[in-house]
């Protein structure tokens, strides 16, 4: 039976899983592990890393893998790099599968910026910031003077959390009164965001705009030159079947 190992951690990945469980393809999907009660797709599952492409090249080659999808975030570019080198070393097909970046539409204020210290950098004092990049991204923005923050994440930030963060665990889907409440409840002036795309997280975006906020995007990582890119589960369930 063809073996097919998905990178995952993604609702992406999980739609992925399931389009091609009890499609005569075995599929294998493998997590970080870093979130504490993750999601999980269906079939067999393997959780952490894989120690580099050195790693990963031989993990395909021991578990016979006949091809690989990468439906990591858009911003675990360690992990998509790794992939592309362990595919070339190995000769595994490589696919990429990443859902769209978001735009810009009419009423919305958006700055993009190319990292999450430009992010940092753009921030005004004194200033009240709703900032939804993830916990491992919070010590970038705490230490700013004026910079007050509330930090939405799925896990909690490692400790000690500042006194100017307010921590809030919660994981998406959100909705757009959710969003609004919020802004109003923190008298929040802007929203930092990193540009992952998918309508999962979107309705901060929307709550943003009719509330006249301003937003500043990261931008994603560039993907490695000449890797095959698809936008849809579906395009890569097609792929995947060979
Ligand atoms: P990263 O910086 O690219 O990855 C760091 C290391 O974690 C990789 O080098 C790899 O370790 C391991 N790793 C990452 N994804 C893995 C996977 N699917 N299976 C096995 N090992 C994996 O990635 P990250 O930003 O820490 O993200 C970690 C995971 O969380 C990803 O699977 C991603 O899809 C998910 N996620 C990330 C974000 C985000 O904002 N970055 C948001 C939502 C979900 P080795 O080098 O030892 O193989």
């Amino acid at each position: 039976m063809r073996r097919v190992l998905i990178l995952g951690g993604t609702a992406e990945a999980r739609a992925l899983a399931a389009e091609l469980s009890g499609g005569g393809v075995h599929v294998v999907s493998s997590l970080a592990g870093r979130v504490s009660n993750p999601r999980l797709p269906v079939g067999e599952v393997r959780k952490g890393g894989f120690g580099g492409a050195d790693g990963l090249a031989a993990w395909l080659a021991a578990e016979r893998i006949d091809a690989l999808v990468d439906a990591t975030h858009p911003f675990a570019a360690r992990m998509t790099a790794s992939a592309t080198e362990a595919a070339a070393r190995t000769g595994v097909p490589l696919l990429v599968l990443r859902r769209p970046g978001w735009r810009e539409g009419p009423g919305d204020t958006w700055r993009r910026v190319p990292s999450l210290h430009a992010a940092a950098a753009q921030l005004g004092d004194p200033v009240r910031v709703f900032l939804t990049t993830g916990r491992r991204s919070l010590p970038v923005f705490t230490g700013l003077a004026g910079v007050w923050l509330l930090a939405r994440s799925v896990d909690p930030p490692e400790p000690p959390v500042p006194d100017n963060v307010h921590v809030l665990l919660d994981r998406g889907p959100y909705t757009v009164e959710g969003e609004r409440a919020l802004i109003r409840e923190h008298r929040l002036d802007v929203l930092v965001t990193k540009d992952s795309g998918g309508p999962m997280t979107t309705a901060k975006l929307v709550a943003a705009r009719e509330l006249g906020l301003p937003v500043i995007m990261v931008d994603r990582p560039p993907l490695p030159t000449g890797v095959r890119l698809v936008e849809t589960a579906a395009e890569a369930a097609a792929w995947a079947q060979g």
